[in-house]
Parts: C-alpha cells; structure tokens; sequence
C-alpha cells in the first residue's frame, strides 16, 4: 500500500505540513506521528517504528538509526559514558565553507561529529563503543572521526576493555583530502595494538558501509556482524557500474552477499543485536580463562601398559575394515553438527574465511563447554540429500579451511583450546577448488596447526580421509570412533591407484589398516570410543556422554600445560611417526 493512495500530503489547519487522510475516518494526522517507509512506501506511525527498533512494520525495512539511539538499544541503561566531545577539525585543505558546514551540521544534530565514543555496560559487561552517526556528511571519516576511535581504542587497550563499533559511512571525507586517508592507518593500526593485547574488537556494519571505512576498521573485527541488506563495498554500486559498464545483479554488495562470500560472521537483527554481543562478550571474558572445576588429574604421561590394557575399551565385534568403512559412511551415523549440540552449549557460529566464501563444509565457532569457552570446527556432513548437497557432503573447499584456520588462529588469541570433529571422504576434488589453492590451504593448515599455542584435540567421528583429514587433526591427540575409519585416501582410490582396479575396494581396505583399532596399535591415536550397534542419533548420548567425560579430563591435562610444553609435545607427537 502506497502511502499516497492513502493520505495526501497538504497544510493542517494549524498552519503545519501533514497529512490528510484520504479513506478513514480521522480528518487529520499531523506530521511527526507519521512517516512515509522510503523501502516500501507504506504509511506508518512513527511511534510504531520507534519501539520496534526503527524497523518498518510492514515491510521489515530498517532505518538508519541516530548514534544515541543505538547505543540506548544496545547498552544497559544510563551506563553510558560519552569521550573526546568537542574535537575540532583543523580544515586541512582550508576548505572553503567547510566549518561553516560542520557548525550548522552540529546545530542541526546535536553531535560534535560523525562518530559517537565512550564507555557501557552490555548485561553488565564493560565495553569501549564508538557509534557513527549517518547524518553528519554520511558518518565520513575526517580527522576528528579518525582521532575519536583512535583514542578510544588506545584507552580500551589501557584498560583492556573490549571494543565495539557500530559503522556506517560514505567513506573517506573528501574536505579533508589526504588528512582522512590517513586516518584508515591510524584506526588501523591502534586496533592492531589492542589485538596485539589480546582483545576483543566486534565490528558491527550498518547501512551504508563503504569506501575507506570499509578498507579500514570495519573489516578488521574478532567478530563481524552485519544488519540484515545492509549496503557493504569497497566501491560504491553506481562507480562500478559507471566503471564496468553493466547494471550488477540484486543483492551485490548487501550483507547477504558478504556473509555468501566469507567476509562476515553472522547477519543479526536489530532487536537480537544487544543479546549476541552479550553472548560473544561472555564468550570471551578474560577470567573464564582455562580452568575446569575439577581438582588433580593424573599426568598426561600414559604407561604403555596402560594402553594396551584399558584405553582400547571397544568390542570385540569382528567387523572387517571393510565392515568399519561401511559403517563410516552410514548416512544415519550421528553428524558434525550433532556432537556441536549435545556436547556444547551457548555455541555461535562464526562464518567464513575472510578471503572468498563461507563453506558450509565446515561449522565452526565458539562455545562453552562445561562452563569453559572453546573454539570448536566440524566437518559437516549433512543430515538429509538437501543438507548434504548444501555441505558438499562434508567435503571441504579451500574456504572451508581457511575458516577452520582463522578460526583457530582466533583460538590462540584468545587462550581457548580447540575441538575438531574430524568426518570427510577427502577434500573437495574440484576445478574452483584448484583455482584456489586446495593444496595450500591444507598445508597451511598442518603447518599452523602443529604450531598452535593452545591444547588441540581432534576427534574422528566418522570418515578421516586423507589430507582433508589431516588438516584438522594436526592436534595434540587424535582419537576415533570405533567404526569411523582414517586412511591416506578411500578404499576406492587405493586400489584404483595401486592395482589399477577400484572394484578391488573392498580388499583394499582389508590391507590398508584404517580402522580405528589398528590405528591405535600403530599409535597414529591416543584413545578408541566404543560405538553402540546400530549407532544412530537416537543413541549419540551413548557415545557423547563417554566422549564428554574424556574431554574434560584432555583439557585439564593439556589446559594445565604451558605454550611452549604443548607446541613441544606436539611437534614430537608428530617427530616419532
Ligand atoms: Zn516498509
């Protein structure tokens, strides 16, 4: 419904402008209790949008939304302490008419420039904000911009408080010239120092986010959320177009399509945006830290005695390798994204690499796990033909490794141990794949990896194929499901490689030693999990519940280790094989 099907715009009989009304009853509707919805046109009452997070009722449109308003939205109440105002630009070009703009702009909006700073409270957490603001010459960034942020960030880094920051900006402040590129470093650079602290910085992108801000703070988050079609590029839409001379297709450069192309974490709507921070602020909290409740654990040093007499607590079903390698495979054996659920909690996805995609092979994020944070990384197969074909059926591109690495690399900053889920028949064989570096990215991966100053533990729950395998169980100890199986490539391809002949699969796996119990007996892993039979969702507990206590007693054993001791172990864990 058009708003001009409706009301006409006209002067009231008190001498203001607004409208009349032109199908109900009421004469008369003054301005400022209405307003027009610039997305989809309808008529709505101002009050209306303004206690729903200025969202439009009718077609979920956002507006923009005024720096104090947002941070009333997102912070607790009245904890709000405001920073540098009163920063005047030095007009570095002299700019004919520049301060006169900026005075009247001032007047007119009640802010001292575009970017909003200070400190809150989110559910109580401490954090250092900075809030740009649309209406000032499109929120660009200028010196004062560019030193508010700076500034506050340098302080975030003394009191070590992490930071959020709401963008939103045409850019780079042409009046300013030079003086505002510089400020893209200067932002930059104090973030730098604060992550180097090992801090927290949310990037929170908003409706428009382009040119400069966008090559600099922006894109520079721990954590980068964005609100739903909200405009993000580099280059705005109509240079493109002017520039490649071609119209570009619905949704370029909208948040979906950042979060499709790996350079964001998550899309978050307005009215959940103060309980995600809070829990990725939880998530993070300094004194969480690495400590599990329970008291002395025995020494991570295992007799082999020890081995050989408990740790292979699994049946003894005689099943073939070919039998495990079927039973690997079952497409009704609990998945990735299961073990995520029952054995975590308060788990946040994190999304993509950062570079080029969000590969949906591979799940990752950040959890607690009895009380602790975790990073955790899932290979993910999935759980009916449509998820499986949106999963790759757990085969992973060159994306889906350099997520599981940022990941990982977020990990180490944050002191947080790491918990793979290892279940793929290899890395995605594929031309993009190539194009992108499959095998870089599974080398970087191991390289990483083996280097990782946090405790790793990788868990095979169904198939460990390969490489793909491999560059996400380059981990401290490795352990295996019972009938999951670990091989240098398929059954299939073994023989298909050694006698020319892949129908001799089966016979291959009888050679290869990929099931779990000979791989415990090669020592290529630490512990065997005992499978129920059939192993089915309906069971996973089963397995979980074993899988659980395990791990908490990994994580105090290795949690307990210094940075140097574990990178050690690790390096010799893999130095005997
Ligand atoms: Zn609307």
């Amino acid at each position: 419904m058009k708003l001009d099907n409706v009301f006409k715009k006209t002067r009231l009989s008190s001498g203001r402008k607004g409208y009349i009304s032109l199908n109900s009853a009421r004469p008369e509707v003054p301005e400022g209790l209405l307003r027009k919805c610039n997305k989809c046109g309808s008529a709505i009452i101002a009050e209306d949008v303004k206690n729903d997070y200025y969202i439009c009722p009718k077609c979920g449109g956002y507006f923009r939304v005024h720096a104090y308003r947002r941070i009333q939205m997102v912070t607790d109440a009245g904890t709000f302490e405001e920073w540098d105002r009163g920063l005047a630009t030095r007009n570095p070009l002299e700019y004919k008419g520049y301060e006169e703009k900026l005075r009247t702009l001032q007047e007119k909006t009640g802010l001292d420039e575009a970017v909003v700073t200070g400190r809150a409270r989110i559910d109580g957490t401490e954090v250092v904000l900075g809030v740009c603001d649309g209406r000032f010459l499109m929120a660009s960034m200028g010196e004062v911009v560019g030193e508010k942020i700076a500034r506050a960030v340098e302080r975030a880094t003394q009191e070590r408080l992490p930071v959020i920051l709401f963008a939103c900006s045409g850019g780079a402040r042409m009046q300013e010239g030079i003086v505002s590129l510089m400020q893209m470093a200067k932002t930059s650079a104090a973030l730098k120092r604060h992550s180097d602290a090992g801090l927290l910085y949310i990037s929170v992108l908003t409706d428009p986010t382009t040119g400069g801000v966008t090559a600099s703070f922006a894109m520079l988050g721990d954590v980068i959320l964005a609100e739903p079609k909200a405009l993000i590029g580099f280059a705005g839409p109509r240079v493109i177009e002017q520039t490649i001379r071609q119209k570009l297709p619905k949704g370029f450069q909208r948040s979906e399509f950042l979060l499709e192309h790996g350079f964001i974490d998550g899309i978050v709507e307005r009215p959940q945006m103060k309980q995600t921070l809070s829990q990725i602020l939880m998530l993070h909290k300094e004194e969480r830290g690495v400590s599990l409740e329970s008291a002395a654990w025995e020494s991570a040093e295992r007799s082999t005695e020890d081995r050989e007499a408990g740790k292979l607590s699994v049946s003894n079903r005689l099943a073939s390798g070919w039998d495990r390698v079927l039973l690997s495979r079952m497409n009704d054996r609990p998945v990735g994204s299961d073990y995520i659920r029952e054995l975590f909690t308060d788990f946040i996805e994190f999304h993509g690499d950062r570079y080029y995609a969000d590969d949906k092979a591979i799940i990752g994020g950040v959890a607690l796990f009895r009380g602790m944070p975790v990073t955790v990384i899932a290979q993910a197969k999935g759980t009916n033909t449509k998820e499986n074909i949106e999963r790759n059926f757990g085969m992973p591109s060159p994306d889906g490794y350099r997520k599981a690495l940022r990941l990982m690399k977020q990990a180490e900053k944050f002191h947080r141990p790491v918990i793979c889920f290892v279940d793929t028949p290899g890395a995605f064989c594929g031309l993009e794949a190539e194009e992108r570096g499959q095998g870089e990215a599974i080398a970087r991966n191991i390289y990483e990896m083996s280097g990782l100053r946090v405790p790793v533990l990788s868990v095979i729950i169904g198939e460990g194929g390969s490489g793909g395998a491999l560059a996400m169980a380059t981990a401290d100890e490795v352990w295996m499901l019972e009938n999951s199986i670990y091989s240098i490539l398929s059954p299939e391809g073994f023989a298909s490689i050694l006698w020319k002949d892949s129908s001799k699969a089966e016979e291959a796996a009888g050679v290869m030693r990929l099931t779990a119990e000979d791989l415990y007996r090669m020592g290529i892993v630490e512990e065997v999990i005992a499978e129920p039979a059939p192993y089915t969702i309906e069971n996973l507990k089963e397995v979980t519940r074993v899988l659980e206590s395990k791990m908490e007693h990994f994580l105090s054993r290795y949690g307990n280790m210094s940075k140097e001791e574990l990178a050690q172990r690790r390096y010799d864990r893999f130095r005997r094989m």
